[in-house]
């Protein structure tokens, strides 16, 4: 291999290849499709597909797919090949610019929760110019959407770029009004930090809790934990070191600009940062990430596990989704400016973010729930489930100070009037000290934290867009038609502030007495998935969406019920896991011990008569104690999960299973667990969190 600059993007069709492949009008026409959304005529289909099925075979490829992201939370394709039977008996590699367009996956079996039984049995996937195309393995992916035949979007990419959309419209009229005339359009962009475990695959082999659901259910606690702090930031391990070499490879042959890579807080745990990038694409990339991650993982010995949770007791995985919004012209709108006009438009901006947060809270929250996040979220270690927002202390002071009409300390001037006062530049240190904050300013962006290390970021991102799309509705209706802009602009600022500082919080997201304050100040605290997600169908949410035609509400129910479907799949594949384990593994391993024990005992005694054999009875004892909890506390799992098919309402088996089945999880792991310190090691019939945890080298 090169240098870097010499292979980055080699398997990826991007801006590059386009100008050397494809004639000057049909690349002037391509590019006018992904930088404006205009429509691409069938001969530049067929011009683009032509040239990128001549790249791809003479990259490797043999087989094409429409790549796209099925609402389960990990990707799918289905592979094509390029032949196609010539007259003579032999093959041509054949490609057209409609295969390029639109493909038609056989995907009645990919969930639509009631979707496509109302509409359509098959849906089709459709094109998506803005991501580029790239080639894994031997096949050339095409970045595609994924819509029913009525067009509802059966996919996470869909209404990614609708509500993408909804906000670059919104934004425009902003702009507009303060006379930015060359911006042509509004991203977002985002950069996710990315956390994983790595562990031996031996190991992981000899874990069904880690095969059948990507965590342990049981392990008791090793002698060392992260209590030592020795890890975050900590000399990366040599077996560490070559996987992440030969990932940053792998992403970087895609176009992927993984950039930072360090240590975690906990033990085995790591990070990766790519460079942020337009959301869309983001959102792509992090997807191909993870499954690289994974893959890489495999060559090396080893298992990338990106569940939220994997080991209690450890800290788990997030995801940060760094957020900001630029103009095509290359102004990002949460940078305060240079001029005191700049700065109130940054001002609108920010109070935009804050509006949508706080009036849209449940759907920040419930854009991240999953079964595997609702073991982070409130635990202290990920944000708390509350959603607030941390400014850091200068911006709050000028909020403060423009919401009181007082003086600001950092200017000389009396009070700050809007479009006058220049804002400080906020440096970075004292924007970014928060780390408990769920959604904190830091500098130009805003960073959600709350998301979990195996969420797409599509649907954070599409909850964030609309919602701020919305507020900046509510502006450019009232600013378009007040009759004195600035007055108007400073009222409604003002408003934003006084209305919705609630949601406004620098402190200690992890405190106890928070909680309580949040409860006061009327935030919502969503602490699990069925907690949340009803709350998809709340009328206020179902407008809102639906008025910036981000979703229908067809597509919201059938979205809310899969997410409440997947929620419950989960649990019940960990619980039936946990009896599986428990029955076959644990307590035979227990059982053999004890067995092992008595016959040691009465060998004893034969030898000699008087012994006591304190030791091996007062173990025996104890462990006999345990294995009948055991036994007892799988008994009753298995009967509370019998009482669920009772249930035919999915909103309903997920409350049963947040009321019931956790905590009967809880209770076996506990016995199970005690059973695991009391039983020598070469008993215990798979690897202990000791051996998972510090087992790579
Ligand atoms: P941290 O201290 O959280 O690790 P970094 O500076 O390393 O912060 O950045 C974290 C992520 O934020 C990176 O992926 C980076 O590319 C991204 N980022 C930086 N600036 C922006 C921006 N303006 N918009 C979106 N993401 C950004
Ligand atoms: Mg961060």
């Amino acid at each position: 291999m090169g240098t870097i600059s010499d292979y980055f993007g080699c398997l990826v069709f991007d801006d590059r290849v386009m100008k050397a492949n494809l004639s000057s009008d049909v690349y002037q026409s391509l590019r006018k499709t992904i930088d404006q959304g205009a429509k691409l005529d069938a001969s530049v289909a067929n011009a683009v597909a032509a040239a990128m099925k001549d790249w791809a075979i003479a990259n490797g490829a043999t087989h094409f797919t429409h790549w796209f992201q099925p609402l389960t939370g990990i990707t799918a394709e289905k592979h094509d090949s390029f032949i196609s039977p010539a007259p003579d008996g032999g093959v041509i590699m054949d490609f057209s610019g409609k295969e390029l367009i639109k493909g038609e996956p056989d995907a009645s079996s990919f969930p639509s929760g009631g979707l496509r039984a109302t509409f359509e049995a098959r849906g089709y996937t459709a094109w998506d110019p803005t991501s580029y195309a790239f080639i894994k393995g031997k096949t050339l992916c095409i970045p595609t959407a994924f819509c029913s035949y009525g067009g509802e979007a059966l996919d996470k990419k869909t209404p990614l770029l609708r509500s993408m959309e909804a906000l670059n419209r919104q934004a425009m009229r902003i702009l507009k009004l303060f006379g930015n005339e060359d911006v042509k359009c509004v991203r977002t962009s985002v950069g996710p930090e990315q956390e994983y475990f790595l562990i031996p695959k031996e190991m992981y082999d000899k874990r069904k809790d880690l095969i059948y659901t990507g965590r342990t259910l049981f392990g008791a606690k090793p002698p060392k934990g992260q209590e030592m702090d020795d890890h975050y930031f900590g000399v990366i391990k040599p077996g560490v070191a070559a996987y992440m070499a030969d990932l940053n490879e792998e992403l970087w042959k895609l176009g992927i600009l993984a950039k930072t890579e360090h240590n975690e807080v906990a033990p085995a745990q790591h990070e990766l940062a790519p460079i942020y990038t337009t959301t869309n694409v983001a959102t792509d990339h992090n997807q191909l990430t993870m499954e690289i991650m994974q893959k890489v993982a495999s060559k090396h010995g080893l298992v990338c596990l990106l569940h939220e949770k994997p080991f209690a007791g450890v800290n788990g995985s997030g995801k940060h989704n760094n957020w900001s919004i630029a103009t095509n012209t290359g102004v990002n709108l949460l940078s305060p400016g240079e001029t005191p006009y700049e700065n109130a438009q940054f001002l609108l901006f920010l109070c935009a973010v804050i509006k949508a947060v706080d009036d849209y809270q449940d759907l920040l929250r419930l854009s991240v729930a999953t079964a595997g996040n609702d073991h982070r979220l409130g635990a202290n270690e990920a944000p708390p489930a509350v959603v607030s927002i941390f400014l850091g202390d200068e911006l709050m002071a000028i909020l403060d100070a423009i919401e009181n009409d007082t003086p600001y300390a950092g200017t000389q001037k009396t009070t700050m009037k809007l479009g006058v006062d220049v804002l400080p530049r906020f440096a970075r240190d004292t924007t970014d000290r928060n780390r408990t904050s769920p959604f904190a300013f830091t500098g130009n962006k805003f960073e959600f934290r709350m998301l979990g290390s195996s969420n797409s970021i599509a649907c954070a991102n599409m909850m964030l867009n609309s919602a701020v799309a919305e507020s900046l509705k509510i502006y450019a209706d009232r600013l378009e038609g007040a009759e004195d802009f600035e007055t108007a602009l400073h009222e409604m600022i003002k408003k934003t502030i006084k209305d919705h500082k609630r949601i406004l919080f620098n402190g200690n997201g992890y405190d106890e007495s928070w909680l309580k304050e949040a409860e006061k100040r009327g935030l919502c605290n969503y602490r699990t998935t069925p907690d949340c997600m009803p709350h998809l169908l709340d009328e206020k949410n179902v407008k809102m969406l639906t008025s910036h035609k981000v979703f229908t509400v067809a597509e919201l129910e059938s979205r809310c019920e899969i997410m409440l479907e997947n929620y419950c799949k989960t649990v019940r594949i960990e619980a039936t896991t946990m009896i599986d384990m428990a029955r076959k593994q644990i307590l035979p391993a227990v059982e053999s011990y004890v067995s092992d024990l008595a016959k040691s005992a009465a060998a004893k005694k034969t030898v000699v008569p008087t012994a006591a054999c304190a030791y091996e009875t007062g173990l025996i004892t104890k462990l006999s104690v345990l294995t009948d909890q055991i036994a007892e506390k799988t008994d009753e799992l298995e009967a509370a999960l019998l009482d669920l098919n009772g249930i035919a309402d999915t909103k309903e088996e997920s409350f049963a299973i947040r009321d019931t089945i956790l905590g009967k999880m809880a209770a076996l792991r506990a016995v199970a667990d005690e059973a695991e310190t009391q039983t020598a090691e070469k008993y215990w019939p798979f690897p202990t969190y000791g051996e998972l945890l510090f087992g790579v080298r």
